[in-house]
């Protein structure tokens, strides 16, 4: 990293800290976007919809998320947040298909890769967060985070392995620890 870019640390390597690291890089391409994981980038994608991985549901043409949220058996009232107001099933589906991955609608409206493999989903992320520059750093642990006096973040991450500890510091960070309980 150059002295003086502005740098995003996503503290989580799941499909939301993925995804919105390569969001970031795409609306913010000099943003320097460095992604931390304890283990493996998108281990639970891999094992989602039995392995196949349901992207979104593919009778929503119209884009409609209410049509989504009442197909979805839990977490309706989460499916109503903002994301799918700019972000819904057929942006979804345009979004693989614009990074070559094929999908198929089954009779039930669950998309899945035609691969019928998670790791087509998964490859896809890993790849274009590569082309982009994401900076993966994976077997490291997010243990603390601080505010410092100057506006920025302060990391502690440590590589429980090598024991090894670091710092880093961010300008801006995305906390997408999935389920488990941030720092
Ligand atoms: C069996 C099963 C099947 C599913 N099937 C589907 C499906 O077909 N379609 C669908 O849309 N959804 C499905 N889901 C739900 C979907 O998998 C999750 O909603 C999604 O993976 C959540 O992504 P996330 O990035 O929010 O969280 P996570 O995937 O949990 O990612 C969070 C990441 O943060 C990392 N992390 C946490 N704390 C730290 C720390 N201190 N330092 C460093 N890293 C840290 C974790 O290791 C993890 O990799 C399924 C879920 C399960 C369990």
């Amino acid at each position: 990293m150059s002295i003086g870019e502005e740098v995003l640390v996503v503290f989580g390597g799941g499909a939301a800290g993925v995804y919105g690291a390569i969001r970031a890089k795409t609306v913010a391409p000099k943003l320097n976007v460095v992604v931390i994981e304890k283990g493996k980038p998108l281990s639970k994608v891999r094992i989602s919809g039995g392995g196949r991985c349901n992207v979104t549901n593919g009778h929503c043409v119209d884009n409609k998320i209410y049509i989504l949220a009442e197909r979805y058996p839990r977490g309706y009232r989460e499916f109503r947040g903002t994301f799918f107001d700019v972000h819904g099933p057929m942006d979804t589906m345009s979004w693989f298909s614009d990074h070559g991955v094929d999908l198929k609608t089954e009779d039930d409206g669950r998309v899945f890769p035609v691969s019928n493999s998670s790791s087509s989903i998964i490859d896809c992320h890993l790849s274009e967060a590569k082309q982009r520059g994401v900076f993966l750093q994976t077997g490291k642990v997010v243990t603390t985070t601080n505010a410092t006096a100057g506006g920025k973040f302060l990391f502690k991450l440590e590589k429980r392995t090598l024991n090894l500890v670091e710092c880093i510091e961010a300008d801006y960070l995305l906390i997408a620890s999935g389920s488990s309980k941030p720092v």
